[in-house]
């Protein structure tokens, strides 16, 4: 082996791959056999792809391309079905991943063929992560005393997909999973590899667009970009305050897109046929979460076809804030729903292990002391 870093296979394009297939002197139909595999099979191995000749499959195995996908370094699972997983890339940084199955998986029909045995869940969630740590440095998340480390490559988003698919032994579009970029990063500030992400999981791993949503903490041009694109995961937008002055206290990142800005951004976006905006607002004991704050809240929505997702503060190590009381959470969400703001209240998944939102980080420092 040489110290020259592989070259990920994971993450190219059929085209990309087409470039690839030409240079081991292959005919350029193996770039749709090797796409299929990768993303649609999702093998481990090149050696697993079976509808390569064999003598391709081992000169691409001693090659310096690998697959490229990150290892399960770690797994935790919690006492309401939510597993974190710690996954490791080639060059020692890690990321977490959570996978959130919903339902009982009762008779209510998800398409599974009759006589299947039940599984437990009708539908899962997999919050994936953009960046190894995170730029943005709001006050009450966790990951943002990480910092940022790198970007991820589009290869290791589709890769984080692909593990937990294959560890939890599903396949969409069969099974249903949906997509939410929002675990650690700013996925706005990794635009271009999340946007190819994107497009591999929809064409190689089989979910639709409509099954997967982003969140971003406000970096306004690219909700524009965003926008404009003619395939797109749903939006989601992380308000967390009603003015200026609370918002660039929790967010600094409000000094530079202010709420004008961001709202100006938000009522130009170009929703699709019954397509709603989401704004995600956690709520801070006293803080953010008083019955002024949602009034104005609700003044400054009028008018945007949206919904209101409320997240009381999953508390962390080295966070000051504290999480409001159920009646606070109550109050703030009737308020809204009062001025016909669609609200709701989205119950923490995986506290227990630290896999709530906000909370992407324990891990971390645990695989990596000092
Ligand atoms: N950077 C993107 C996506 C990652 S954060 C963004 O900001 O949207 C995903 C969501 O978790 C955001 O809505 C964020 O406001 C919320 N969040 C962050 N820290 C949290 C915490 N401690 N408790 C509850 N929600 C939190």
């Amino acid at each position: 082996m040489s110290d020259a870093k592989p070259l990920a296979l994971l993450g190219l394009t059929l085209e990309e791959l087409r470039a690839v297939v030409e240079r081991f002197g292959q005919p350029s139909y193996r770039a749709r056999q090797l796409f299929d595999a990768l993303y649609g099979q999702r093998v481990q191995s090149a050696e697993q792809i079976s509808t390569l000749p064999l003598e391709f499959r081992r000169s691409l195995g001693a090659s310096e391309f690998s697959l490229g996908g990150p290892r399960i370094e770690r797994k935790f699972v919690s006492s309401d079905g939510t597993v974190r997983y710690l996954m490791a890339f080639a060059d020692g940084q890690s990321v977490e991943t959570v996978w959130m199955p919903e339902g009982d998986g009762g008779e209510t029909g998800d398409g599974s063929e009759a006589g299947a045995p039940p599984r437990g869940w009708d539908r899962a969630t997999v919050c994936v992560s953009s960046q190894v740590g995170c730029a943005v440095d709001c006050r009450f998340c966790l990951t943002a005393l990480l910092g940022v480390k790198r970007n991820l490559t589009a290869g290791e988003m589709v890769g984080q997909v692909s593990a937990v698919l294959n560890d939890q032994h599903v396949s969409p579009p069969e099974d249903r999973v949906n997509l939410v970029f929002m675990g650690m990063g700013e996925p706005f500030l990794n635009y271009e590899s999340f946007m190819k992400a994107v497009l591999l999981l929809i064409e190689g791993v089989g979910i639709p667009a409509s099954r997967m949503t982003v969140s971003t903490a406000g970096i306004v041009p690219r909700i524009y970009d965003f926008g404009a694109e003619p395939v797109r995961p749903k939006l989601a937008i992380s308000l967390n305050a009603p003015n200026d002055e609370l918002r660039a206290q929790l967010m600094p990142l409000n000094r530079k897109w202010n709420l004008e800005k961001l709202m100006m951004a938000a009522r130009e976006f170009p929703l699709r046929n019954r397509e709603k905006l989401t704004f995600e607002y956690v709520l801070l004991d006293q803080v953010n979460d008083s019955e002024e704050n949602a009034r104005e809240l609700a003044e400054l929505l009028q008018g945007v076809r949206a919904k209101v997702n409320l997240i009381a503060l999953n508390p962390g190590p080295g966070i000051s804030f504290a999480t409001p009381a159920e009646e606070r959470v109550e109050r703030f969400q009737s308020i809204l729903t009062a001025a016909r703001v669609p609200a709701f209240v989205r119950r923490p998944r995986g506290r227990d292990i630290y896999a709530a939102c906000g909370q992407l980080k324990r891990t971390l420092e645990l695989a990596e002391p000092g």
